[in-house]
């Protein structure tokens, strides 16, 4: 069975985006833990961070950059969970960008 975020891709499955090219996505996540909260992904399917060729990040970084621009916002947090250990809870790579516009991000105690 494919993966959702690869249905996201497709189409398959409706989201709310926010920044797109031919290589990347990115989208609001469905349960925001900041008032900004959106996934970026590859479109090509790799399980995690880990799982992720080194070539990647350099282009993603752009579309991550670029992504920022566009929703206005010059302070966020990034984070990719990698890793059932970490939290991961689908598997393929996306890197979170979590902003407060209108404040600070917290700190939070993690374990
Ligand atoms: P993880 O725990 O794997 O790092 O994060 C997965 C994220 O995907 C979660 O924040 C979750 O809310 C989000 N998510 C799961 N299913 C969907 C979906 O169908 N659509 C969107 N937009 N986000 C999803
Ligand atoms: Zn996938």
């Amino acid at each position: 069975m494919e993966c959702i975020f690869c249905k996201i891709v497709k189409g398959e499955i409706p989201s709310k985006k926010v920044n797109e090219n031919e290589k990347f996505l990115a989208f609001h996540d469905i349960n925001p833990i900041a008032p900004i909260h959106i996934l970026i992904i590859p479109k090509e399917h790799y399980e995690k961070f880990d799982n992720t060729p080194n070539e990647i990040f350099n282009e993603m970084a752009s579309f991550i950059k670029d992504t920022a621009k566009k929703l206005g916002i010059s302070d966020y947090r990034l984070i990719t969970n990698n890793g059932k250990g970490a939290g991961q809870e689908v598997f393929h790579l996306h890197i979170h960008m979590v902003a407060n516009p209108n404040g600070t991000l917290k700190w939070p105690k993690l374990v």
